[in-house]
């Protein structure tokens, strides 16, 4: 998508600090972070959000999850673990449309549902 920040940033047209990369995966620190550790896991291929995910999508969602902790465990989260957070569109706090998984760690987070 054009007017995609992710996309941009996939496309290396956006600098990022990278933390991993494969074929179908992208993970980059979060700009604004929110806790020592903060990291979001990106598909590269461009889905909306969580809410517009096809079923063929979810090994690749299964990845990010599961690559989203091993880079986690490299980031020293490994014993003390951390939040994974889906926004998903508006009511969920969505700002940016392309699927992605924010880890946020390193510290003891409070708990506040809404
Ligand atoms: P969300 O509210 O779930 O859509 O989260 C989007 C996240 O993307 C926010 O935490 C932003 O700080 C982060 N973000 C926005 N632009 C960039 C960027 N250029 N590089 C890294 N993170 C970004
Ligand atoms: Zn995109």
């Amino acid at each position: 998508m054009s007017d995609c920040i992710f996309c941009k940033i996939i496309a290396g047209e956006i600098p990022s600090k990278k933390c991993y990369e494969d074929d179908e995966i992208i993970a980059f620190h979060d700009i604004h972070p929110v806790a020592p550790v903060h990291f979001l896991v990106v598909p590269k291929k461009h889905i909306n959000s969580l809410m517009e995910l096809e079923e063929a999508d979810t090994p690749l969602v299964g990845r990010m999850l599961f690559k989203a902790q091993e880079i986690a465990k490299e980031q020293g989260c490994a014993e003390k673990g951390g939040r994974f957070i889906l926004n998903a569109k508006k009511d969920g706090g969505q700002t940016i449309d392309h699927l992605h998984v924010h880890f946020i760690g390193g510290k003891t987070l409070g708990f506040k549902m809404c």
